[in-house]
């Protein structure tokens, strides 16, 4: 009989826990018979695991999602501060300069930005030159102007005085003539090489020498002025002779003298006169 009674209460656990089917493990079965609507608690307690269950496996989803919405940030300013809205705009109005381009900016709260009808900067409006420095015979003079709408400055050289220019042509053209006679291409006159003969030329009158007043070879004087770029220089001076054909007959006659301004390595010349008490100082500077 006994036997029978604990056959009979098993079975009615039986059917309990078949009514309880598809529930968790987790659920503790035993106790839900004796607590009236405990079938009801067990089931909530099992959905809210099974909720959060289900959250567990959706999150990878959302930061995905999340992720795949970053590059659209630049497009759409955060939502936090801002709600969607139609942008009011702040508009700016920033005039054309000398030197800077002109623009409208447009400027909304959210911080959202437009830049548009660009007009193109002006450029300086220069007065006139003015010289700062003369220039000499050995030493280039300064000129400035100044820009009347900002004030910017500009400044440029002035060229050294071309010193007896009519004589240093002639020479130059009698130097020509010379090598055309002996076959051989016209050199061209070296304008950026002129201070460097006016300053050999001043500096003859006090030590005729080939040696500077200085004591350094007369070709010092080429760097000093920013000649660097040269395989072959050459120097002939002259002192007494009163025309440039007389000075170029004189080097003609002199072998060293005659060679240089008879030489292939050379391309390029410069000549130099200066004057004294009725005197006067020649120079040549040929380059190659
Ligand atoms: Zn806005
Ligand atoms: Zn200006």
């Amino acid at each position: 009989m006994f036997y029978k009674k604990h056959i009979s209460f098993l079975i009615i656990c039986l059917i309990f826990s078949l009514l309880l089917s598809g529930c968790r493990d987790t659920v503790d079965y035993s106790s839900s018979p004796v607590i009236p609507g405990g079938e009801d608690l067990t089931h909530s307690e099992v959905s809210s695991a099974d909720a959060s269950s289900d959250l567990t496996v959706s999150e990878p989803e959302q930061s995905s999602q999340a992720s795949s919405e970053t590059p659209l940030k630049p497009v759409n300013p955060p939502a936090s501060s801002t709600a969607p809205h139609l942008h009011a705009f702040k508009i700016t109005r920033v005039e054309s300069t000398c030197t800077k381009e002109g623009y409208t900016l447009y400027e909304c709260s959210c911080g959202e930005t437009k830049i548009d009808d660009y007009v193109p900067k002006k450029g300086h409006t220069f007065g006139e030159w003015n010289t700062v420095t003369e220039p000499t015979a050995t030493a280039v003079g300064l000129k400035e102007r100044t820009c009347t709408v900002c004030g910017e400055k500009e400044t440029e050289q002035i060229p050294i005085v071309y010193a007896y220019s009519a004589l240093s042509k002639e020479v130059f053209e009698l130097v020509n003539n010379e090598r055309a006679n002996a076959g051989l291409p016209a050199l061209a006159y070296r304008q950026d090489l002129q201070i460097c003969v006016n300053i050999r030329a001043e500096e003859i009158m006090e030590k005729f020498d080939h040696i500077r007043p200085n004591n350094t070879e007369c070709f010092t004087v080429l760097p000093e002025n920013n000649i660097d770029e040269y395989s072959a220089a050459g120097e002939n001076i002259a002192e007494g002779q009163e025309t440039a054909k007389a000075v170029i007959e004189s080097w003609m006659n002199s072998e060293g003298h005659k060679e240089n301004i008879l030489s292939e390595k050379y391309t390029g010349i410069a000549i130099g006169v200066a004057e004294k008490d009725g005197r006067y100082y020649w120079v040549q500077i040929f380059i190659g």
